[in-house]
């Protein structure tokens, strides 16, 4: 029942003449409500994974499949449609459009929607869910940081997503507001079902997880219990 798995996944960028391997070779596998940090240093291959896992990219070599299809078989407009489907996207700075309310970020990945009255109910629930129904109205500026990124959270979810992918969620948030946006990942995997990937340097957002996958030089380093170990759903 993998959402997203990937065999023996290899990324090469091409710079003029000069080729970059940014993965080599990597195995993964993302199951509902799974929750799982990626680390490693800088150049490591973590924005890299993250790209193909959010069907941004498509890996050089091996395959990433979605639900058990190889996502290299889908057209660009295919991807993008599964990708907005399937996956929500959160990150460090938020990303909120500043001269929208809270309400009205969280509908905008809808903003062409034929039932725009469904979308208003759905954001004002999903608002609700992360603890801002008392903020629906509220403009980013009037928002803390942890709020924002509740506002943030609540707008990946809009389309039902199987897969959550947070890069550094917590990066711009101080400890007690990121353990808060922690609880919150782990009531949206028992509840909703969630599967949360995140990119992290902090470590004890790592320490939550599920499974790190430790990337080192475009490697994934034995840590124990792995990605491509079939841990998962545990
Ligand atoms: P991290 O997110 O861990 O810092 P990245 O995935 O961004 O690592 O990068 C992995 C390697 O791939 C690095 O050597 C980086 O310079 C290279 N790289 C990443 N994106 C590109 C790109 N678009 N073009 C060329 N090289 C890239
Ligand atoms: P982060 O700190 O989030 O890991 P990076 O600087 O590694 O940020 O990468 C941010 C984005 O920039 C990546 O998604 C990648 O596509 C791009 N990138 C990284 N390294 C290179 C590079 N050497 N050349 C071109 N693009 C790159």
């Amino acid at each position: 029942d993998l959402i997203l798995r990937g065999e023996d996944v290899t990324k090469e960028y091409q710079t003029g003449t000069q080729t970059v391997r940014a993965l080599k070779g990597i195995d993964f596998g993302i199951a509902p409500s799974d929750f799982v940090a990626i680390v490693g240093p800088s150049g490591s291959g973590k924005s890299t994974l993250l790209n193909l896992l959010g069907l941004l990219d498509v890996p050089t070599d091996g395959a990433v499949s979605l639900r058990g299809q190889d996502v290299s078989t889908f057209s660009d407009a295919d991807r993008t449609r599964k990708r907005k489907r399937a996956i929500g996207f959160v990150f460090q700075s938020f990303y909120l459009i500043p001269t929208l309310t809270a309400l009205e970020n969280v509908e905008m990945p809808r903003m062409l929607d034929k039932t725009p009255v469904k979308t208003r109910e759905r954001a004002k629930t999903l608002l609700r869910r992360v603890g801002l129904g008392d903020r629906l109205d509220h403009y980013p500026d009037e928002l803390s940081g942890g709020q924002k990124q509740r506002v943030a959270i609540a707008r990946s979810l809009i389309n039902d997503p199987a897969l959550l992918l947070a890069d550094e969620p917590t990066g711009n948030l101080d400890r007690d507001t990121g353990d808060e946006i922690l609880a919150l990942f782990d009531e949206l995997r028992a509840e909703e079902d969630v599967a949360i990937v995140t990119v992290t340097h902090d470590a004890y957002v790592a320490e939550e997880a599920d499974r790190v996958v430790n990337l080192v030089d475009g490697v994934i380093e034995d840590a124990g219990e792995t990605a491509a170990d079939g841990g998962h759903g545990a």
